[in-house]
């Protein structure tokens, strides 16, 4: 009677991630290791991309996307963290600018569903997601945007 109750989860969307993901992702064209941008109908993109790592490495941390120090002090054996020079993507300046299917390498990489997908209609509720993500990694609400655009949006 005195305790109140917060739900923590989003609107009209009453089931569990791994529900979504089995009811949603799993059996159809879409599974749940497919990338946010092969929903708008981009292929490949990571073999592309990676081709242009290969060619163009970062030279801080040879295209491995982290810095790792081995035996810092007693009790480090092994530090690693981000590549900052790369944003983590393992690949150079002049890498990232290469132009992939009419996009630059570092937009593929950071940037967001409006950036890439300007033609599409009713983007609005993936607009702000990262085009780069896989759907297992989006939280619940942006999971069931996306298949509703792939329902909208479907080919004949
Ligand atoms: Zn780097």
């Amino acid at each position: 009677m005195n305790n109140r109750i917060t739900i923590c989860d989003f609107d009209n969307i009453t089931e569990t991630r791994e529900y979504i993901i089995d009811k949603y992702f799993t059996n159809g064209k879409y599974k749940k290791l497919t990338y946010v941008y092969e929903a708008f109908g981009y292929k490949k993109l990571v073999t592309l991309i990676n081709k242009i790592k290969a060619s163009h490495p970062c030279p801080f941390c040879k295209g491995k996307k982290v810095i790792s120090e081995d035996g810092l002090h007693d009790g480090v054996y092994k530090l690693t963290i981000p590549c900052v020079s790369c944003y983590a993507s393992g690949i150079n300046d002049e890498g990232r600018k290469e132009m992939v299917e009419g996009i630059d390498v570092q937009t593929w990489l950071t940037g967001n569903v409006s950036e890439v997908a300007t033609e599409s209609s009713n983007i609005d509720a993936v607009a702000d997601i990262s085009i780069f993500n896989r759907i297992r990694e989006l939280n619940k609400q942006e999971m069931m945007a996306v298949y509703q655009f792939l329902m909208d949006n479907k080919q004949p």
